[in-house]
């Protein structure tokens, strides 16, 4: 099988560019470059040049602690015997995903990654799995299996948990703690696809970020002008792989299935100033599908929205249309939601 992914270095770096640093403060900013979470991350920080540096070791550390890969880390150990006494930090981080599945109907579900592993997106040894097989995988997601009481939690046999799709919305979050600190004026943390903007620009501009375009990935479909908050995307482009028969298939599985998603829509970014709830709600809108996920935010426009669809129609949540800039020369058809 042909391995198409964009995932890594190149993606990382690309997925979202912002491009205001220079006049985000007088000073030179701290950055800090290194491969996290199976992903490049980037953060430049200005005002306190130690800021990165304990972002970095904080960011490391959650890593090992949450990696569903690294046998030694909460999670894998969990996975491997059914239960396991976890740490304050990952029982909160558990029990928040929980009730994120549950307000996302399922969309977003932190069990389904025994049919992440079936796929081979865990290793890149990419291998489509028989119908019986993921039938049998789709009986085994189901986020009410999970037992949390206090800090214990135990799975049903077979059952495996993973926070891949939350892990960076949570770093985001606990960013705001070490950057106020030390006093930091202003930050851009690139988590590998979910941004966290802390601080202000001395001349009071907002920041400017570019979203991917999955037709090209190092490239940019538009910008978005926004406050401080987190930007979260969700993109087939990420990850994924071409299989014998020609079928491309994306590392974003519709729970109810255990099949990579394959409902048109290309590319999912969400703004918000939770990080948790931004990167959940990325992936469970990507699973949702175009209708429903418009449904969604009508229901609950706590959140702003960019949605691409294979047919070149860019959807835009009413509240950020004004302020979102298309690429010149990109041939998307802006609506507005
Ligand atoms: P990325 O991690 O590439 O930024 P996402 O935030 O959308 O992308 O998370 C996708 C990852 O989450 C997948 O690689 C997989 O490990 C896991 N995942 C896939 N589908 C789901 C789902 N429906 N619910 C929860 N996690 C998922
Ligand atoms: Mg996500």
């Amino acid at each position: 099988m042909r391995n198409l992914s964009l995932h890594g270095v190149l993606c990382a770096v690309l997925i979202i560019l912002i491009f205001t640093l220079p006049s985000c403060a007088a000073s030179e900013p701290s950055v800090t470059s290194f491969t996290a979470m199976d992903t490049l991350m980037t953060l430049t920080v200005y005002g306190d040049s130690k800021a990165a540096d304990r972002l970095e070791d904080r960011v490391k550390a959650l890593d090992e602690r949450l990696s569903a890969t690294d046998a030694k880390s909460e999670i894998a150990r969990l996975n491997a015997d059914g239960t396991a006494v976890l740490s304050d930090e990952t029982a909160a981080l558990i029990s928040r995903s929980l009730s994120l599945c549950e307000a996302l109907d399922g969309a977003f579900d932190i069990t389904v990654y025994p049919a992440v592993r079936a796929w081979g997106f865990t290793t890149g040894d990419y291998t489509v799995p028989s119908d019986e097989r993921l039938a049998e995988l789709a009986d085994l997601i189901d986020f009410h299996s999970v037992s949390l009481d206090g800090n214990t939690a135990a799975l049903p046999e077979g059952a495996m948990l993973e926070l891949g799709a939350v892990a960076k919305g949570y770093l985001a979050d606990i960013s705001d703690d070490i950057l106020s600190e030390g006093g930091a004026s202003c930050a851009i943390l690139n988590f590998g696809g979910t941004i966290k903007l802390y601080g202000s620009k001395p001349d009071g501009t907002p920041f400017r970020v570019g979203v991917a375009d999955p037709a090209s990935p190092s490239s940019y479909f538009g910008y978005l002008s926004c406050p401080p908050g987190v930007i979260a995307t969700s993109g087939g482009y990420e990850r994924c792989f071409t299989a014998d028969d020609g079928t491309t298939y994306i590392h974003i599985l519709d729970p109810s299935t255990a099949r990579p998603v394959d409902n048109g829509v290309l590319s999912v970014t969400v703004f918000t100033d939770d990080g948790v709830y931004a990167d959940a709600l990325s992936t469970a809108l990507f699973v949702m599908g175009r209708d429903a996920a418009i449904s969604y935010r009508a229901a609950h426009p706590d959140f702003s929205l960019i949605l691409l669809t294979d047919d070149g129609a860019l959807y835009l949540s009413d509240d950020i249309a004004a302020d979102f800039t298309l690429s010149p020369g990109c041939g998307y058809t802006v609506r507005t939601i």
